[in-house]
């Protein structure tokens, strides 16, 4: 396993659309792997493959309770929603309220290329709603609430 280089805003590669995940093979394992470690020694919960500069649809996430790796993720049902701070490790310093749903479920693939489902609520669905965005070169300050939904929703956080 290997930490890779985190790519920062001003590289246009966190804009480009990343591209399905057609093959579950060693290079995808190591890549998950780079991930994961990537993330941990960066103090995140959340890293999409773009972000260490490959164009393919694979997040991971860890928000405390275990890896989940996830390729070619689809968000099925979104429920409520929370406004919360929010931040991304390739904005480094950087924190900003953003509206996200309180619950979300989604559809992905494993490493195996298996499909599953998964749910989750709070920082969870923060973190799922954030990386498959950045999957389609969104990244959350395209998304930052405005006073009046600040005002509105309130710190509803986790
Ligand atoms: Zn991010």
């Amino acid at each position: 396993m290997a930490i890779r280089k985190i790519r920062t805003e001003e590289d246009a590669i966190l804009r480009k659309k990343s591209r399905t995940v057609e093959k579950f093979d060693e290079r995808l394992f190591e890549l998950l792997d780079d991930m994961a470690e990537t993330m941990k020694s960066a103090d995140g919960v959340g890293l999409a493959a773009v972000q260490v500069g490959v164009l393919r649809r694979a997040v991971v996430i860890d928000v405390g309770d275990g890896l989940i790796e996830l390729i070619n993720p689809e968000i099925l049902e979104e429920e409520g929603v929370q406004c919360s701070l929010e931040g991304c490790l390739s904005l480094p310093g950087k924190q900003g309220y953003t509206l996200r749903p309180k619950t979300v479920k989604v559809k992905a693939q494993n490493r195996n290329g298996n499909w599953c489902v998964y749910k989750g609520s709070d920082l969870k669905a923060k973190a799922f709603c954030h990386e498959i965005d950045h999957l389609d070169g969104i990244i959350y300050t395209d998304k930052l609430a405005n006073q009046e939904e600040i005002d509105k929703y309130g710190e509803t956080e986790e």
